[in-house]
């Protein structure tokens, strides 16, 4: 018996939800429910993330949260409930099988059967962001070793464990070198200890067009965050519907599976809704926590159910699909068929307790670190670069000079080009002069030279060397 912690949410959530929960026990799950409220009521009575510590106690003590989908009040101030989960708990991989079920479910894509497995947690989503001049935001894009490492040797696992055959990955490493890079070269570096299972990268907007196109030239798809959040949607409509997919949230102790749509208001307390998401959800918990058994009867009863036309709403298709059914009869017309298998899709099978175990980060001896320049953002509006040099060159000193002004990345000074568009945003590029070190020192000197001289500095970001590899790229035009 296994306990597992449950959230119904909010719009259709506890339809489908109770919906899930009925099917599985009909098939036979080990599970003891407990029950947390999350989401509206919680946000609505003034707690701003939505879940309170009871409920955190709960998902911590059980490790395994099924929940429905919530609704994020309208409105400024509401953190997103499930950002704060995935991050809170470490559930760095998030898992999304995209197969097609055609012809009962309709598809561009018979052939496509692929899993994308997104990093959850760092990328662009660490969601810090600065104002830094009139002009200019910014969002800082976080990669980690740790982080690509875990979910790459999650990728190649998942792919090895479920006889997967290839591992594609996408980033967007000719432009972002050092974050998107970091991941391309762990991915390589991965890839080597799995030399069975075929792996390819491609740049992410090739890959994204082959993915809408051709689907079924993919198996098992890894990405960071952003790209993987934009794609997995893209996926999971191709495939039939994003309301037929759920997705695993996985960390190293805890994890979350739910349905991919949200709350739907607009047809809850109908009892129209169809369940499927939630309960793919519900089958990747079942194989998580090493039910496999039961996982496969739900599925194998869940696509006899769709292939004998018994549709919800949203894919009923007159003509083709033989009955209109609601959430319970669904539910109920899917427990009818447990110990069935589908007659015209095929089948499935899972092996009998496939958990993965993915082994924890080993931190490398550090590198050897050299402070090697700076790069100084000023703010300032309406300056030509060649006369902002002439100002910024007075705070060359012993230890540093200025080698390069770029304007959102472009570089503008030595040799800029007049037709490139400047804002207010500057990075100036100050380097050690030859055979020197540069010491932390010599930046505040140069900081301080720089408030006394009334330049408008908004930001430092210290240039290294590690192992004498640079750490830090260079301007376009540079
Ligand atoms: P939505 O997914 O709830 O609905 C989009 C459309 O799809 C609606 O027309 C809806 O009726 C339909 N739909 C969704 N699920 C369905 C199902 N199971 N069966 C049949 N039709 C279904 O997206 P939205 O309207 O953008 O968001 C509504 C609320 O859900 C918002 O408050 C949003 O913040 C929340 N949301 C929550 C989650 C989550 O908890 N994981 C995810 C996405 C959105």
């Amino acid at each position: 018996m296994k306990k597992i912690t449950v959230a119904k949410g909010d719009g259709i959530g506890p339809e489908i939800m109770d919906a899930t929960l009925k099917i599985m026990m009909a098939a036979g799950a080990q599970l003891e429910i407990e029950e947390i409220k999350i989401g509206e009521k919680v946000y609505l009575a003034g707690n701003s993330s939505g879940i309170d510590q009871q409920a955190w106690q709960s998902i911590r003590n059980n490790k395994i949260l099924l929940k429905a989908p919530i609704t994020t009040p309208q409105g400024g101030g509401y953190k997103s409930l499930n950002v704060s989960i995935r991050k809170t708990l470490g559930l760095y991989a998030n898992v999304r099988p995209c197969k097609s079920m055609f012809p009962y479910v309709s598809t561009k894509h018979p052939e496509m059967d692929l899993v994308i497995i997104r990093e959850n947690e760092e990328d662009l989503y660490g969601g810090i962001e600065h104002q830094q001049t009139d002009e200019v935001v910014q969002c800082l894009k976080l990669i980690s070793r740790p982080g690509c490492e875990q979910i790459i040797r999650y990728a190649f696992e998942y792919a090895k464990q479920y006889g997967r055959k290839k591992v594609t990955c996408f980033t967007k490493d000719n432009i972002m070198k050092q974050t998107d890079g970091l991941f391309h070269r762990v991915f390589n570096e991965i890839a080597q200890e799995y030399a069975d299972i075929e792996n390819q990268h491609l740049i992410v907007d090739i890959g994204a067009a082959k993915l809408a196109n051709s689907p079924e030239l993919f198996d098992v798809v890894v990405m960071p965050n952003l790209y993987g959040d934009i794609l997995s949607d893209v996926a999971a409509e191709i495939a039939g519907s994003v309301g037929l997919a759920g997705s695993a949230n996985i960390g190293a102790t805890c994890a979350m599976f739910e349905a991919i749509h949200g709350s739907a208001p607009d047809i809850a307390g109908k009892n129209i809704a169809n369940p499927s998401g939630l309960i793919q959800g519900a089958i990747l918990m079942l194989n998580h926590i090493g039910q496999n058994e039961v996982a496969e009867k739900i599925q194998n009863a869940w696509l006899a159910t769709i292939e004998e036309g018994i549709h919800t709403f949203d894919i009923y298709k007159a003509g083709f699909s033989t009955q209109k059914t609601g959430t319970a009869e669904f539910a109920n017309a899917v427990i009818e068929r447990l110990g069935k298998k589908p007659k015209l899709l095929p089948s499935v099978s899972y092996a009998k307790g496939i958990t993965l175990k993915i082994p924890p980060y080993q931190r490398k001896l550090p590198a050897q670190k050299i402070l090697v320049g700076i790069d100084a953002f000023v703010d300032f509006p309406d300056i030509e670069p060649n006369d902002l040099a002439i100002r910024l060159q007075k705070l060359n000193s012993a230890a540093l000079e200025l080698i390069m002004i770029t304007n959102r990345g472009t570089k503008v000074w030595p040799n800029g080009f007049d037709e490139t568009f400047c804002t207010d945003h500057w990075r100036c590029r100050f380097y050690a002069k030859a055979s020197q070190s540069v010491q932390k020192s010599d930046i505040l000197q140069l900081l301080q030279a720089a408030a006394e001289q009334g330049i408008d500095f908004i930001k430092m970001e210290n240039l290294y060397t590690f192992n004498g590899i640079r750490g830090f790229s260079l301007g376009q035009g540079e």
